[in-house]
């Protein structure tokens, strides 16, 4: 019987995208499913048929790799963390408390900067340059992969395609960034709301909207609504912030104590690399800052 992945979920009904049709098939599930308490989840990977009707049924869940809550999809593996370079200007404290939270949920990151064609030809443009540079050098050292697009000019967003090849990926970053620009220019027909549709139809942007995945040219499939909004600590523990900043996870073996906070403690292995250099002090510093706002939030509740 045929695979496919779950698309969009409304009234009962779950759209599924065969792997070999790459036709979408509106079905229903079929009723072990709430014997079983199982419900399916956009995203969810699933074993199906169709029936004489046009329609289909859904039949088996295959198993789940993850589900995220906000948005609730299954299997994503991917964030596309998204700043913009102007209108917002980078925010490195902003990038790397939601680099937290997306190691939090074990995805794989994705740093977009984005407007790139909006820098402006003068000497505030060629700071944004090269603070713009100097991070993407800087976030290319710990790990991840970094981009430099314009969704208006198109600039990045074939590398951007091809990198989204095989994932479910979501979208974060502030309102205002880009993203619905981004998946637009990803998505030739698309319209998702971006701010001058909202504005002229004098609403906020993703409005008691449901998720659905939208499939792009080249292999990927990405969620319409960004993900990672509410960005507290209120869900970590206090030792899980260390682990999520990826250079500090691969020094903590050389730690003396386990449960190394890397900031007071003897024969430390983070401290010891910040003071050769090797670890950034923008990261450190908002490591620390992190931390202090997590006890914060903790005294409060
Ligand atoms: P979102 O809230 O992150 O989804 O951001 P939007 O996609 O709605 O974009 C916010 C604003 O930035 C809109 O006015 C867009 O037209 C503008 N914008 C988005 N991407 C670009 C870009 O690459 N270049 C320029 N110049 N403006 C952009
Ligand atoms: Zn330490």
């Amino acid at each position: 019987m045929p695979t496919g992945t779950i698309m969009k979920a409304l009234s009962g009904y779950y759209y599924v995208k065969g792997d070999d049709s790459g036709e979408t098939l509106q079905c229903r599930a079929r009723g072990i499913f709430k014997k079983r308490g199982q419900s399916p989840l956009v995203g969810d990977r699933v074993i199906f048929e169709e029936t004489e009707n046009g329609e289909g049924t859904v039949d088996e869940i295959l198993p789940r790799d993850s589900a995220l809550i906000r948005p609730p999809v299954a299997n994503v593996d991917l964030a596309v963390l998204v700043f913009s370079v102007v209108r917002p200007e980078l925010n490195i404290q902003l990038l790397d408390k939601f680099l937290v939270h997306i190691e939090h949920e074990r995805l794989d990151a994705l740093l977009v900067f984005t407007k790139l064609d909006r820098i402006p030809d003068d000497e505030d443009g060629e700071r944004i340059r090269r603070d713009v540079e100097a991070a993407r050098e800087l976030y290319e050292s710990i790990g991840y992969d970094v981009l430099l697009t314009s969704a208006h000019q198109g600039e990045g967003i074939e590398e951007l395609r091809q990198r989204l090849a095989g994932h479910i990926a979501v979208f974060a970053g502030q309102s205002g960034v880009g993203k619905s620009s981004l998946v637009n220019a990803l998505v030739p027909g698309l319209t998702l709301e971006t701010a001058e549709i909202s504005d002229k139809l004098g609403r906020g942007k993703h409005t008691t909207r449901h998720v659905e995945l939208v499939s792009v040219n080249g292999g990927g499939i990405v969620a319409d609504t960004p993900g990672f909004s509410q960005l507290d600590f209120a869900e970590l523990g206090i030792d899980e912030i260390g682990s999520c900043f990826r250079e500090f996870r691969r020094l903590a073996d050389g730690c003396k104590f386990r449960g190394c906070s890397h900031t007071h403690e003897p024969n430390c292995a983070v401290q010891d690399a910040f003071g050769r250099g090797e670890v950034s002090a923008s990261r450190y510093e908002n490591y620390k800052s992190f931390m202090t706002e997590w006890k914060e939030i903790k005294r409060r509740y």
